[in-house]
């Protein structure tokens, strides 16, 4: 089993009387795709923005690649790639701009940011688009070019945040594809949001399921099957109708 890349303990976000995240304990492994499933507002985001240090804890640890991100936030940022639930860009400048700029903004020398630049943008497959403005990308290659924008500084983990929402099927097939390749081939340790949940268990090692800022169950499928039913075999829609009777929104 590969060694922990982020450790939470007890973990606990307070906004005035509001629980957002509630003692959440949680380890995400070197190498793994981790999925964080769950309704809109059970506290996915919040986790996340306390893993990046861009918001603080109120209560429990951080430990990410061994940092603690609220005293070194550079030091995370450094390693860490986050795509958020809206990425912006410089809308009236094309794909390579978006990411040369991303990469002088991480002190990547200029030509070795261009190279990068075009190699990624033909990993998510934009290549005809490079020329192209930000601004006229679909909802799917803004998605794709905020991928690219993530690699480009070489993270050891990906975080993103609903990387799918608002994507075509099609578009999240690829999408999930170039996740599923970046962990084979470079090893990449990806955590990925989502309220989807055949997304998630299409390509996530494990899953955390989110449920008003606490942690229902953490696990690979067999094992949340074992633990909700007592055996395998179940998917992970039945497993999650056990903690959200009404289902989720799709
Ligand atoms: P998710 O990402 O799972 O949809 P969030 O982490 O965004 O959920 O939100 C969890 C809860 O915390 C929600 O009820 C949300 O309204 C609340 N919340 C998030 N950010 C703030 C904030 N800055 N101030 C007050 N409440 C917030
Ligand atoms: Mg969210």
């Amino acid at each position: 089993m590969s060694e922990p890349i982020i450790e939470l303990v007890d973990l606990t976000k307070k906004y005035r009387l509001f629980t957002a995240v509630d003692h959440i304990n949680l380890t995400v492994r070197k190498g793994e795709i981790f999925g964080f499933l769950g309704p809109n507002g059970a506290g996915k985001s919040t986790t996340i923005l306390m893993m990046l240090g861009l918001t603080e804890p109120t209560e429990g640890s951080v430990r990410v690649c061994g940092i603690d991100p609220e005293r070194q936030p550079l030091g995370v940022k450094r390693r860490v790639g986050y795509l958020p639930e809206d990425v912006g860009f410089y809308d009236n400048r094309d794909g390579v701009f978006n990411l040369i700029y991303t990469a002088r903004l991480n002190s990547i020398p200029e030509d070795e940011a261009k190279t990068r630049a075009l190699e990624l943008l033909q990993l998510v497959g934009l290549e005809d688009a490079a020329q192209k403005n930000a601004g006229q990308y679909s909802r799917g290659m803004r998605q794709r070019l905020g991928l690219a924008d993530v690699l480009i500084k070489n993270p050891e983990i990906a975080i993103l945040d609903e990387p799918t929402s608002g994507i075509d099927p099609q578009g999240v097939k690829s999408f999930l594809n170039l996740i599923l390749k970046l962990r084979d081939e470079h090893g990449l340790t990806v955590l990925f949001s989502s309220h989807n949940l055949h997304q998630v268990e299409e390509v996530c090692d494990r899953v955390a399921i989110f449920n008003s800022g606490k942690l229902q169950a953490v696990g690979d499928i067999e094992a949340l099957s074992n633990q909700v039913f007592g055996e395998s075999g179940h998917n992970l829609e039945e497993i999650y109708n056990c903690f959200f009777e009404g289902g989720t929104e799709q």
